[in-house]
């Protein structure tokens, strides 16, 4: 009661009872008692009790003080002068207390004898009324200007303009954190929207902090002192205060909470105690409200902006029937989409009909007018008039009546469904197809519905009849089972347990048709289950691969016919790479080596053959290209334990798209048998050559033996007659020695000449069996009187063959030319034989000629004369064998052994390649 206490101060009455003094905080409001004694001067001279007690002294001082000694300084103005000047005047003095308060009173001077009375009144209460009623206009005007501030600045800058603010109203009122929190943008809780820190005070909350929910559980009230020691809902707001004192003021609309002000760290009644609680929330509210309404308003023009360009995306847009017109309005963008001319989105029906293609007008037009009479709700899919050749333009035209009676609008919207429906025109004939080739294709699509555990089929795609003959009524009903080839019916029985259990599977099985025909099929389903993952039903896949699986088989069957072929076969066969490692080896190859067929992969081929044959070996595979992928050889291979084995030897190269060698397929025949044969023949060739030159032999012998008999005889007559010269003697002696040596080397050339060749070929020098040829021969022709004219050596050279060889071609011929000399001079005893051999040579190749004067051989028998067994000799004479033998020796030389009649005679010539290192 403040007001009534001041009356009765002012009345002098004194019925209010005083109030006992707390211990420490004076009120100063008590007493109407209060009165000072002052000296002309101004000095306080005495001091009423009650006001000693205000001012909470004791007495006043001796020597007596100045009166302005007592009070704050800001009443110094006001008692200027001595009392006498202060008479009249109401004087407002504000005293010191010894607490730092100040003791607000107004009072009067009057006089009193020989000192002034100054009469003072406490008006305490008025000053703090007064105080607070500026306080709160402050805070008006504070509210005012944020409200201005937020409302007035740029969208941009709503939230750095917020936080300014915040900063002003925190330090107006000294708020060591303060923050806005707006609700949360499209969800429930709120969030920090902006805020403030002192930069002393710790950090409590950050732009974009979520708050959750706790601020719902407060009610929209103002909450003072949060309480976080009880159970209260509250106490969630703990650490979003830092565990202090808070204080959170609400902005309210039409009931509810739409923002919190937090100050953190803050006591509103002891930090500004003027203010109410109507203040704050004003304060909230002005910086608050504008935010809130900007956004919202923001909010709002993005979506009608995101309106806009969905209408013009989608080519869409309202239409209102207008009432009074009864015409037609359109959204801009809608009058855009159909190209209606600037400004002109306001239509007559009519117009508005015209648009639509003749095949729709009518439906729509009676759809309208039901929606316009009756309110019936409207939807068509029409088209629109289009010039010939455009793609049709659909629109969905949707309407509704709103409202009823006077008010009643009809409006609605258009779509442009073009798109779709020209996408569903393409899918249903897309469709069509599919459905068509289905059918028509060797693939039946089937349904299986699960039961139970069993599945049966519920449907077959139409491809069924024309591919088995079976309608879909002739697969149910377990009746498939039965159509299953017998042997494949545990492959059927598998395949649905294996569906079920694994979801899915590919299996090929035999399925008869109606005609009794089994096809082979490819069989590919999949089990489809339901959100918990129980099986619901099968899809699955029929593919006829009959065609597939027997051109399989009979791949298979002719593969296994050549594996029986190549196994079987007594040749032998064989695959190696081109570094001659074995891939493969048949039985023969296997059996010739003494392992089993398993055992020859691997094996490399160069272990059978000499560093020789190896060589000349990968020379031929080297040879081979994709033009001309074969090549044959007689090769001689050195199988451990066993004697020399000539196999003849076929390859086909196997090349990859770069013409590159990647394998040799090869066939070989054991020709050792063979070969030993025709050993054999040379060797007898040879012996009979030797048989030949028997004759000659005698007399190669002969001479020598005459010789020495002539020596002796002549040694023994000198001796009878006793005349023994030791010159002579040593003559006659060196004489048979010589004639020794002779024979000895005929004796030991035939030797030599009679063995058996050695296996593999040698290089050597071709004028090596010249001369022993020569050697062997010469003396016997000369007896015979056969002139021998032989020719220059030239360069010396090498041949690959058998020295033994080559001289048995040449005793061979040198022998059939000497035949022929005799026979022709039995005849003619004038005649004067000759044989002349001689040497020619280019780069590549030798010739060794032998020519006669025998008169050469009838023409007719050219051809014929190296064939085996031909002879023109008597019987027991000419074997045939001769030129035949030759022919093979010198062809295996590499070599061509040729004939040809000279004028005088015959002339053969063998050809032999020089080999150069
Ligand atoms: P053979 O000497 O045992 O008859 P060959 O095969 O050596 O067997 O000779 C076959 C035949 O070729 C001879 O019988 C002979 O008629 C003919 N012939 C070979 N060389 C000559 C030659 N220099 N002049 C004439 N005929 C020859």
């Amino acid at each position: 009661m403040p007001l009534k206490n001041d009356i009765n101060r002012w009345l002098g009455r004194a019925d209010a009872p005083p109030q006992p003094l707390p211990a420490q905080v004076e009120p100063a409001s008590v007493s109407a008692d209060w009165h000072m004694q002052l000296d002309e001067e101004g000095r306080v001279t005495g001091i009423s009790k009650p006001m000693r007690a205000a001012l909470g002294i004791a007495a006043a001082p001796v020597p007596a003080q100045r009166l302005l000694g007592y009070l704050m300084p800001s009443s110094a103005l006001v008692v200027e002068g001595v009392p006498q000047d202060w008479l009249g005047h109401m004087l407002d003095l504000d005293f010191k207390r010894p607490n730092g308060q100040i003791l607000h009173t107004r009072g009067w001077v009057q006089a009193q004898g020989q000192h002034w009375l100054l009469q003072l009144l406490d008006i305490g209460d008025l000053m703090e009324e007064a105080n607070i009623a500026q306080s709160r206009q402050q805070c008006l005007r504070l509210a005012g200007q944020l409200a201005e501030k937020v409302r007035g600045c740029h969208l941009d800058r709503l939230q750095t303009v917020a936080a300014e603010q915040l900063e002003e109203l925190a330090q107006s009122y000294r708020v060591p954190c303060l923050a806005l929190a707006l609700p949360e943008p499209g969800a429930t809780g709120w969030r920090i929207y902006a805020h403030y820190n002192a930069h002393t005070a710790p950090q409590l909350w950050q732009d974009g902090q979520r708050l959750g929910t706790d601020l719902d559980s407060l009610a929209g009230t103002v909450v003072h002192q949060i309480d976080f020691e009880r159970e209260s809902p509250l106490a969630h707001l703990q650490n979003d205060f830092g565990n202090t004192e808070g204080f959170l003021v609400p902005h309210h609309k039409e009931g509810i909470a739409k923002a919190w002000l937090l100050f953190g760290f803050y006591n509103a009644a002891g930090q500004a105690p003027d203010l109410g609680d109507r203040e704050w929330m004003n304060l909230c509210s002005a910086l608050a409200g504008p935010i809130l309404y900007r956004q919202a308003d923001q909010a709002h023009r993005h979506q009608l902006e995101r309106l806009a360009v969905l209408q013009d995306l989608l080519g869409t847009g309202w239409w209102e029937l207008l009432p009074d017109s009864g015409e037609v309005q359109l959204a801009p963008q809608l009058a855009r989409t159909l190209a209606l001319p600037e400004q002109s989105d306001v239509l007559s029906l009519e117009q508005w009909l015209q648009l639509i293609h003749p095949a729709d007008r009518h439906e729509f037009e009676s759809r309208l007018t039901l929606l316009s009479d009756h309110g019936t709700p409207m939807l068509a899919c029409v088209r629109l008039q289009q010039q010939d050749g455009d793609a049709p333009v659909w629109l969905r035209i949707q309407g509704q009546a709103l409202g009823s009676g006077q008010t009643r609008r009809v409006l609605g919207f258009m779509l442009d469904v073009s798109d779709i429906k020209n996408q569903e025109t393409e899918a249903a004939a897309a469709h069509a197809r599919l459905d068509n080739l289905i059918a028509s294709s060797p693939a039946v699509i089937y349904v299986l519905e699960y039961d139970q555990g069993s599945l049966e089929p519920t449907f077959f795609s139409a491809s069924l009849t024309p591919l088995l003959g079976w309608t879909q009524a002739e697969c149910g009903d377990g009746l498939l089972t039965q159509y299953i080839h017998p042997e494949d019916r545990d492959i059927w029985f598998q395949r649905t347990r294996q569906l079920l259990r694994e979801g899915v599977v590919s299996c090929r099985y035999r399925l008869r048709d109606k005609k009794g025909e089994y096809h082979w099929l490819l069989d590919e389903a999949r089990l489809l289950r339901d959100d918990l993952g129980m099986p619901v039903e099968a899809v699955g896949l029929w593919l006829d691969v009959t065609e597939a699986t027997q051109a399989t088989e009979r791949v298979r069957e002719s593969e296994e016919r050549y594996r029986i072929l190549v196994e079987d076969s007594p040749a032998m066969i064989c695959r190696y790479t081109p570094d001659l490692v074995l891939s493969f080896g048949n039985r023969p190859l296997a059996d010739y080596l003494e392992c089993t067929p398993q055992q020859l992969p691997g094996v490399n081929l160069g272990e059978w053959f000499s560093a020789e044959q190896k060589a000349a070996f990968l020379k031929r595979i080297a040879e081979l290209t994709p033009e001309s992928p074969m090549g044959n050889a007689e090769v001689c291979l050195e199988l451990p334990g066993r004697e020399h084995a000539w196999w003849v030897w076929a390859d086909r190269g196997v090349f990859d798209e770069s013409g590159k060698l990647i394998e040799i397929q090869a066939v070989a025949r054991d020709n050792t048998e063979i070969r030993r044969t025709r050993m054999q023949l040379n060797q007898s060739a040879k012996m009979a050559t030797l048989g030949e030159m028997a004759t000659g032999l005698a007399h190669e012998i002969n001479q020598p033996l005459n010789v020495m008999r002539m020596a002796v005889v002549n040694v023994l007559k000198r001796l009878s007659n006793g005349e023994v010269e030791i010159d002579y003697l040593t003559d006659k002696l060196n004489r048979i020695d010589t004639q020794v040596q002779r024979a000895a080397r005929v004796v030991n050339h035939m030797r030599v000449f009679g063995r058996r060749s050695e296996i593999e070929q040698q290089l050597f020098d071709p004028i090596d069996a010249v001369e022993g040829t020569l050697n062997m021969l010469a003396e016997g022709m000369k007896g015979k009187g056969v002139e021998l004219r032989v020719g220059d050596a030239g360069p010396r050279v090498q041949v690959r063959g058998h020295v033994d060889q080559l001289e048995q071609v040449l005793i061979n011929l040198m022998v059939n030319a000497r035949d022929a000399l005799l026979s022709r001079q039995e005849k003619d005893r004038s005649f004067e034989p000759w044989i002349a051999l001689t040497v020619e040579q280019d780069a590549q190749t030798l010739w060794l000629v032998v020519e006669d004067n025998g008169g050469g051989i009838d023409p007719r028998l050219l051809e014929r004369i190296f064939e085996p067994f031909f002879t023109t000799k008597p019987v027991g004479v000419g074997t045939g064998l001769g030129l035949s033998v030759s022919y093979g020796i010198v062809e295996q030389m590499g070599g061509r052994l040729s004939v040809s009649n000279s004028s005088e005679g015959a002339c053969f010539r063998i050809a032999l390649p020089i080999v150069r290192e």
